[in-house]
């Protein structure tokens, strides 16, 4: 049976995402930007929170970890390595492990550089997965507690994953994003159709999110280090992806 996903705004520019499932009649969230909105949301669909899926520690991700817990009596799900800082944490995950929700198999990796312990949440058979703050639309985290080295370590494992899965991003950076990525690709056909295509969402106040794995790899300028335009633009023809991924994050961080 097909797991239900219910997709909201959040703050300003953060989304909310209730996963449910029907056999089991479970609901989890992934992250908890806004207590209210999350509630609002599981009284729409008529849905009971059993579980807080955390991805990582920044407090737009677990604000309302420990309202909703005390409300639903929910479990709180985080990586092992986060375990001293997200609120109420009941589940620590390590690297690869599995576990199930309701009938569906899901993987956690590990996707350290945005922070230190950052996870995502791969629904495999359902070809989903919820990536927080690792991945963006055209863009990818800020490097706050990790190294460059580490966080293209995380990005290319989310690059093996099959193209067709959906990737769910934590933000609604994409319109920004898209300048910044023209700028150092303008030539790269794909991402000139993804740039009409999210303005034109974006103009009716739609979402551009969830992406997928081969769409984000084709336009997304942090996962195209060997691409010949931008390692010509950035005068690194040849240089090892890590260095060039590094230069990218560099430029960006002072776009
Ligand atoms: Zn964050």
């Amino acid at each position: 049976m097909a797991l239900e996903i219910f997709q909201f705004p959040c703050l300003d520019d953060n989304y909310g995402y209730l996963i449910h499932d029907n056999l089991l009649d479970q609901t989890a969230t992934i992250d908890t930007p806004d207590a209210d909105a999350i509630t609002l949301a599981l009284d729409q669909k008529g849905w009971q929170l059993t579980h807080i899926f955390n991805t990582h520690h920044h407090s737009d991700h677990v604000d309302g970890n420990l309202e909703l817990k005390d409300k639903a009596n929910c479990k709180v799900v985080g990586s092992k390595r986060d375990q001293d800082r997200i609120p109420g944490i009941d589940i620590c995950i390590s690297d690869n492990e599995e576990f199930l929700f309701g009938e569906h198999r899901i993987i956690v990796q590990e996707t350290s550089g945005h922070t230190i312990g950052h996870i995502v949440y791969h629904l495999v058979d359902q070809q989903i997965a919820f990536v927080g703050d690792t991945l963006f639309s055209l863009g990818c985290g800020r490097i706050f507690e990790g190294s460059p080295d580490q966080m293209w370590g995380s990005l290319q494992k989310i690059m093996q994953w099959p193209d067709d899965t959906k990737l769910y991003c934590s933000h609604e950076y994409t319109q920004s994003n898209s300048v910044f990525a023209l700028s150092i690709e303008p030539e790269n056909k794909q991402l000139q159709e993804r740039v009409v295509e999210v303005n034109h969402l974006r103009a009716q106040g739609l979402a551009t999110i969830p992406t997928t794995v081969r769409l984000e790899k084709a336009t997304n300028p942090f996962l195209r280090p060997d691409s010949q335009e931008i390692q010509q633009n950035l005068k690194m023809l040849g240089k090892p992806s890590n260095q060039i991924f590094a230069k990218i994050r560099e430029l960006k961080d002072s776009f």
